[in-house]
């Protein structure tokens, strides 16, 4: 982990990519750098835990539990916002304690987050779960629910002059953050990327957070860019991620951001994003799970 230092939003800028799939298409792209923020707080993690984090504070509460899996970033990113805050954490964790930890959840741990490993069928019972616990403000699966979209609807203010996009794309996993996206944009269209394998229920759970007032507002959710489900990595995708980072100077990670900087491409290409667009792409983070590829897989 590189770094105890606070999320830095003075790094946070917009990149402008230059390729010839965009000059074709009198297209421009901008990447929003939230992953600049900070090494493992990164990109909306720490949007979306800013006002669980205060809630539970002003609270009283002293221990914050969540949910996640072995290469969740809301898990790293979770046991990190604690340590900062000089509160306790623990995680629940899907599946069996493997032997070794994963990357990520070595980096949790060693924030002072105390894990729990639960089955499966248990871990998708987190009601009766947090009975086994007592004095914990709870915070969803990847930080899914209103205050987790409320923080991440600060996330544009980061863009400079946002109004000046006519498309802005980011990833899908719980759409916590899609829905703070669309909450905080005025006339744009937003495309989430899901990341997940027809997760075709996301659309509602999204409708969920969004105020009535951004009902009208239009977002949709293209389901087919996950490369095989959730943290699926085949080589196409990976040597992608090198390809981008050659060609632009720009990191991706293999769970989210790759998926959406290739499917903003691809939507480009074939022109569900019409000729003549401004694009932001927003992104979103993530950089620490890489470190669960196996060494010197990536360049950067
Ligand atoms: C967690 C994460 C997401 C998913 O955000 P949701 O708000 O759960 O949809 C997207 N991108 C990155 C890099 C992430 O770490």
């Amino acid at each position: 982990m590189s770094a105890g230092n606070k999320p830095d939003f003075e790094k946070i800028f917009v990149q402008m990519v230059a390729a010839g799939w965009l000059q074709q298409n009198n297209t421009t792209l901008d990447v929003l750098r939230l992953d600049l923020l900070h090494p493992v707080i990164s990109g909306n993690k720490w949007f979306k835990l800013k006002y669980y984090l205060q809630n539970a504070v002003q609270q009283g509460f002293c221990r914050i539990g969540t949910f996640g899996g072995a290469y969740s970033n809301h898990i790293a990113a979770t046991a990190y916002a604690c340590k900062q805050k000089g509160v306790s954490s623990i995680g629940i964790i899907r599946g069996e304690k493997p032997e070794v930890l994963s990357h990520t959840l070595e980096q949790a741990e060693a924030c002072g987050m105390e894990l729990h490993f639960v089955s499966r069928a248990l871990y998708n019972e987190p009601e009766k779960l947090k009975t086994n616990f007592k004095d914990i403000f709870w915070i969803n699966e990847g930080g899914y629910g209103a205050d987790g979209a409320k923080g991440a609807s600060e996330i544009l203010s980061y863009a400079g002059n946002p109004e000046k996009y006519s498309h802005i794309v980011c990833a899908v996993g719980t759409g916590t953050t899609l829905a703070g996206i669309v909450h905080s944009a005025t006339v744009q269209e937003i495309i989430g990327i899901s990341v997940m394998k027809g997760n075709f229920s996301m659309e509602e759970k999204v409708n969920t957070l969004l105020l009535k007032e951004d009902k009208r507002k239009l977002f949709r959710i293209v389901h087919d860019f996950h490369f095989g489900g959730y943290a699926k990595h085949p080589k196409e995708l990976i040597d992608f991620m090198i390809q981008t980072w050659q060609q632009h100077q720009l990191p991706t990670d293999f769970v989210y951001t790759a998926k959406v900087f290739y499917a903003v491409k691809e939507l480009i290409t074939d022109h569900t994003i019409p000729a003549g667009s401004a694009v932001l792409m927003v992104h979103c983070g993530g950089l620490q799970g890489n470190g669960s590829l196996p060494p010197a897989t990536l360049p950067f």
